[in-house]
């Protein structure tokens, strides 16, 4: 195996992540070696090596086995001066955190420096980096003043809007914003991780550990709340450190992926609290400030694309800027690779999966795909977005999650939120699974998924 495999490697990983999460774990993991299929990965904290193996492992080794077309096993070793040789990994929120007068030494030693809050926290997400439109210019102005004066104007404050508008990098840029210029204690967790730590601190009977942790801080921020329908005792654990919070004046921000009146399953005292303040939607962006993003972020990455280029993804993605970011690593990878520049054809070729997935599928709901593959399938959805283990279940979910990563533009978190509150390396997982059977032929599947999918688009029309 070579460098340029598990740069190949990284590259999918990432397009496949939500890029907080690919920053948070991929830019500390560095190739090793290689022995007969066995890798050996780096990585600089025993923190990081037990995250990784547990929740990224089998991703990776998935993923160089399908580039690779060899069968690839991974283990993770603790090596504090690790190095990225990698190109194309390197973030440029690193490098640019970094300042120039380190040693190499002390540059590679930074990673296992990191505390668990700086881990929370991806330094690219600022409001430099965020472009404000007229879609955003009102949440933007907020979260700013939130920043400057947590605690006061604006409390609690919830953003909403759709997948991939920005609301995980405003609610981040508050918190760098506020870690960068005072001293104020400052927590960012996703509902889902909030959700997992109250029910480890329970079953280890540490309560007060996960009290203190989150009711001594200045400024809390929980990232998708929707999360947490159905979640009764962690909804009430959240109630009770709002009011804790609330009532001794430190911010609370949330964000959510839909209008509080839409979320299912939440506690009316809860809702109350979430509905208090002030409640901002994020609009998807337009055309000016799509382009506007794409230049932004092409600066970012230190690459230069023609005019017609940007026009051509600006005037083709509408609804999502993290689709919007897709095309661009995928054309820089293009180039990367390849060496080569970026023609309007080679753009239209290389974008043509993303971009139509983007156009034909409007008003395609995980909920449809659901439904019309239990009809099919003659099983109910309630099964399909559970746990039954049963082959009679597991195919049709498995087909379910594909065509919800095809047709939809959902992240794996988001479907596997909508499945019964999976992890998206869940849904990875399953999506891998029909993609190696669709790639060996297997012509039943073929058969069924073209089908589905037919019949799926249609039904979208007709709503
Ligand atoms: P959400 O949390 O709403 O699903 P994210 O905050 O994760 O969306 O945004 C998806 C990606 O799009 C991120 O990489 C983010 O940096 C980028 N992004 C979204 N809106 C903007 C914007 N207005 N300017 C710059 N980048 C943006
Ligand atoms: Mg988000």
């Amino acid at each position: 195996m070579n460098e340029e495999l598990w740069n190949r490697t990284i590259s999918q990983i990432k397009n496949s992540l939500p890029e907080s999460e690919f920053s948070s774990w991929f830019t500390r993991i560095f190739l090793g070696g290689e022995d007969k299929g066995k890798v050996t990965l780096y990585v600089p904290s025993n923190f990081v090596k037990d995250r990784v193996e547990a929740v990224y492992k089998e991703l990776i080794e998935n993923t160089l086995s399908e580039l690779g077309e060899s069968t690839y096993t991974v283990s993770f070793e603790v090596k504090k001066d690790a190095k990225n040789q990698s190109n194309i990994i390197k973030s440029t929120e690193t490098q640019k955190s970094e300042p120039s007068n380190q040693t190499q030494e002390q540059k590679t030693q930074k990673p296992a420096r990191q505390s668990a809050e700086d881990m929370m926290f991806n330094p690219s997400y600022t409001f430099e980096s965020f472009v404000p439109g007229d879609n955003s210019s009102f949440a933007y102005s907020a979260c700013m003043a939130i920043a400057k004066n947590p605690g006061s104007a604006y409390n609690p404050c919830l953003l909403y809007g759709g997948v991939g508008l920005g609301k995980t990098h405003l609610i981040q840029s508050i918190g760098n914003y506020i870690r960068k210029n005072t001293k104020l204690k400052v927590v960012y967790v996703t509902a889902e991780n909030f959700t997992n730590e109250y029910i480890q601190s329970i079953n280890e009977n540490k309560s007060q550990q996960f009290k203190n942790k989150y009711r001594k801080v200045s400024v809390l921020l929980i990232d998708d709340i929707h999360f947490l329908q159905n979640k009764n005792e962690t909804q009430n654990e959240l109630f009770n450190t709002f009011n804790d919070l609330y009532d001794t004046g430190r911010q609370i921000v949330f964000t959510c992926d839909r209008p509080v009146e839409e979320l299912k399953n939440i506690s009316d005292r809860l809702r109350s609290r979430f509905e208090r303040g002030l409640n901002i939607d994020l609009l998807p962006p337009d055309y000016e400030t799509r382009v506007a993003i794409l230049r932004k972020k092409c600066q970012e990455k230190n690459v230069e694309f023609s005019s017609e280029v940007i026009d051509y993804i600006a005037s083709n993605i509408s609804s999502n800027v993290r689709a919007l970011e897709s095309c661009l690593t995928k054309l820089i990878a293009y180039c990367q690779l390849l060496n080569k520049d970026i023609s309007l054809d080679i753009a239209k070729e290389q974008l043509r999966h993303i971009i139509s997935s983007n156009n034909d599928t409007s008003g395609i709901s995980i909920d449809l795909i659901i439904k019309a593959v239990s009809n099919y399938f003659n099983v109910s959805p309630y099964d399909i977005k559970g746990k039954n283990k049963n082959q009679s279940i597991v195919l049709p979910r498995q087909i379910a999650m594909y065509l919800c990563r095809k047709l939809t533009d959902f992240s794996t978190t988001e479907i596997g939120y909508e499945f019964g509150g999976k992890n998206h390396t869940t849904v990875m997982y399953n999506v891998q699974k029909v993609e190696a059977r669709l790639k060996s032929s297997e012509k039943e599947i073929n058969n069924i998924i073209e089908k589905l999918e037919t019949q799926i688009k249609l039904e979208a029309r007709k709503k």
